[in-house]
């Protein structure tokens, strides 16, 4: 017997908080690991949004639940899995229809400019950290009638 079974984690994502990344994408924070430097998001992402350039400096993998992201390895759609190896560089993410996507990066991604600096870091401590801010707002607010 196991006597150390240790708790699952069901996030019920319809009670979870959108929360802004800008320029027409929000996400809701699922997981994030201070271990393993994992992160699990759902994005979702406005007809004609995108990412900017980035390295991946950990994989990342993602499953489409709706519309249709267009980057370097072709159109995914509804019901598409994508792998993205670590290092891998992506110049342009870009959204075709309303879109959202389940993604699990497994450590930072990088924004860079034109000269490859890094001029935002998205980890998990950056998703944790906004998770918390959220929760803490919405504990402030009165609840809706
Ligand atoms: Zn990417």
């Amino acid at each position: 017997m196991n006597a150390e079974n240790p708790p699952d984690i069901l996030r019920q994502t319809s009670k979870l908080p959108w929360i802004e990344f800008g320029a027409g994408i929000h996400y809701k924070v699922l997981r994030t690991s201070a271990e393993t430097g994992d992160w699990t998001v759902i994005f979702k992402c406005a007809k004609g949004s995108g990412f900017p350039p980035h390295f991946h400096h950990g994989a990342g993998e993602y499953l489409m639940l709706s519309g249709v992201m267009d980057y370097r390895a072709g159109k995914a759609v509804a019901g598409d899995y994508g792998y993205e190896p670590l290092g891998v560089y992506h110049e342009s993410t870009t959204f075709l229809e309303d879109s959202e996507l389940l993604f699990t990066n497994h450590g930072p991604v990088a924004f860079v400019d034109g000269d490859n600096n890094i001029i935002m870091m998205l980890d998990w401590k950056y998703f944790a950290d906004q998770a918390a801010a959220a929760e803490a707002t919405a504990a402030e607010q009165p609840a809706l009638a």
